[in-house]
């Protein structure tokens, strides 16, 4: 996935204010030849106020996808962070993203400021997919 270096910055400034919960969001894009391309970094709130897990709440699951639209965008995946933690995929981000087949999954860790991300390739396999930070 290719995604700018603005907009990588956005989501590291997410999380490291968010902190020491988890903070969220989603990833809009396109694809182009094979490659996932992040046009857009839409920052949500986390309903679970929590540091070990996070949740967007439907309402504004649907704000995201009608932004999209109006954007002429896909909703390419979404971004949470982990701030004690590196950027693993963790049992619960396996767990909660099983229906997401397709679906990009950036985790940045606030603890190693560094991120990682995932790919859905199936309800029981996820790829890592390596980041392209671009100017
Ligand atoms: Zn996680």
């Amino acid at each position: 996935m290719l995604i700018r270096k603005q907009d990588y910055q956005l989501i590291a400034e997410h999380a490291q204010k968010e902190a020491p919960n988890e903070a969220c969001g989603a990833l809009l894009g396109k694809h182009e030849n094979e490659k996932i391309v992040v046009e857009r970094v839409v920052k949500a709130k986390n309903i679970r106020e929590s540091p070990v897990e996070y949740e967007i709440s439907a309402e504004e699951i649907l704000e995201i996808y009608r932004l999209a639209e109006v954007l002429e965008l896909e909703v390419v995946g979404f971004y949470h962070s982990h701030p004690f933690h590196g950027p693993l995929w963790s049992t619960v981000d396996d767990e909660r993203s099983k229906l997401w087949i397709n679906h990009l999954f950036l985790i940045y860790s606030v603890a190693q400021k560094e991120a990682r991300c995932y790919k859905r390739v199936a309800e029981n396999r996820v790829e890592e997919e390596p980041i392209e930070i671009v100017e």
